[in-house]
């Protein structure tokens, strides 16, 4: 059964698609720069990567392109557009509709529209793609995945802030959580490699990528996690300050004449690492910087590790101690820097890592805790989009489409 994957963005389509029995990738790609200059398409498969620059105004055009190139004579991997059973959408906010992927009918294209104005950035892209394959290919099933419903079994304790409770009610401001389907996707592989029993199990996934979040799991459930009502909350991240005094950006909007536009963006793309450095929002540069002996990279560095310390911390005082701590996205796959930094002297609870297998562990699966570590430390690369060809052709054959 073939299975395609979009992960729509305000310019950019990013799309896989699935032989999802065989859990193969049979071709990857992302059409860039949407209504802008420069619009182009880079095609992957097995064979040949193909780039085509051409005008693409909207996402009906890109994904009129995407569809043709994978059914393309040359460098395209189906004969018929017609194998394509469904479609799996990345979705980023569900709100507190979604507690699960979902096929979308007319009355969750409603509810997705109601979430806009909690990811007024994101959702608007998801829906066009939704509508784009709604009108190319109207007969096709389409499902959603949230990186939000992961988290919707958080407690209210967990998921509400200390705020006048109206606001909960009327605005539904809480904590959602994003990052999801990676959190779930690692912590089920996890207790896999673990050989522990899922939904017994005690387990913390740091996701680790240009955003960054960490989340506690019990039994196979969310029980809390940094990213909050948006992703600006919990770790520092690329550029983004997570935690901070909510009194801060009060302070600038009123002394420093800045606006809500101007403070969005410092929060969000001019803090994090890149804010401390003042170097970069890339963590392999900042490894590069503070290993020449640059001192705010080495200093962003270990605000970095520090921090993520602090929630590691927590939620083990949230789960009663943990079976496992998972690492993934690129930096959680990729960096023993960050890794070691962020588990020292947690050796006390039972974490302790073997610093020679952490060294060499990158990009795949790889236990990297020492033999008399009572928690498995492990690094578990994150697959979002298999998660969600495996979620949409679930469902679809659940439904009977
Ligand atoms: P996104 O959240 O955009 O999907 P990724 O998960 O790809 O991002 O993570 C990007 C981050 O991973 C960057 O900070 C990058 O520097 C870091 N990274 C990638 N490879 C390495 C590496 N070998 N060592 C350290 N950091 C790395």
């Amino acid at each position: 059964m073939i299975i395609m994957v979009l992960n729509c963005g305000s310019s950019s389509v990013k799309y896989q698609l699935f032989d999802i029995k065989k859990e193969e990738v049979l071709a990857k790609g992302v059409v860039e720069r949407i209504g802008l200059d420069g619009s182009r398409l880079k095609h992957m498969t097995e064979k040949k990567d193909v780039f085509i620059e051409r005008e693409i105004n909207d996402h009906d055009e890109a994904i009129e392109l995407i569809i043709k190139v994978l059914s393309d004579e040359d460098y395209g991997v189906i004969e018929n557009i017609e194998e394509i059973k469904a479609v799996g959408h990345r979705v980023v906010h569900g709100g507190e509709y979604f507690t699960e992927s979902s096929l979308i009918t007319e009355e969750v294209m409603q509810r997705l529209e109601e979430c806009i104005p909690l990811a007024p950035l994101h959702n608007p892209a998801n829906i066009m793609g939704i509508k784009a394959i709604k009108k190319i290919l109207p007969e096709i099933p389409q499902v959603a995945v949230f990186d939000t419903s992961f988290h919707q079994s958080m407690p209210d304790y967990a998921y509400l802030y200390a705020l006048p409770y109206e606001l909960y009610e009327k605005r539904k401001i809480r904590r959602y959580g994003f990052h999801g389907t990676s959190h779930r996707y690692v912590s089920k592989r996890a207790a896999e490699l673990a050989k522990l029993d899922y939904n017994q199990a005690k387990i913390i996934t740091a996701h680790l990528g240009n955003g960054a979040s960490i989340t506690a799991i019990k039994n196979g459930k969310s029980v809390d996690t940094s990213m909050g009502y948006t992703p600006l909350e919990g770790l520092v991240m690329g550029t983004r300050s997570g935690d901070l005094d909510p009194a801060i950006p009060v302070a600038l909007l009123r002394e420093n004449r800045m606006n809500p536009a101007s403070i969005d963006n410092l929060l969000n793309k001019k803090s994090g690492v890149l804010g401390i450095s003042g170097i970069s929002s890339d963590m392999r540069d900042l490894e590069k910087a503070a290993s020449k002996g640059e001192d705010r990279a080495k200093l962003a560095l270990t605000i970095y590790a520090y921090r993520l310390k602090k929630y590691i911390g927590a939620y083990l005082a949230v789960l009663g101690g943990a079976d496992i701590i998972a690492f993934t996205g690129g930096i959680g796959e990729n960096s023993s820097f960050i890794r070691e930094k962020s588990l020292e002297g947690l050796e006390f609870f039972g974490i302790i890592l073997n610093k020679e297998k952490n060294e060499k562990a990158r990009k795949k699966e790889v236990d990297i805790s020492a033999k008399d570590s009572k928690v498995k430390i492990l690094v578990i690369p994150t697959n979002e989009e298999l998660v969600i060809a495996r979620d949409t052709q679930e469902i679809i054959e659940k439904e009977g489409k």
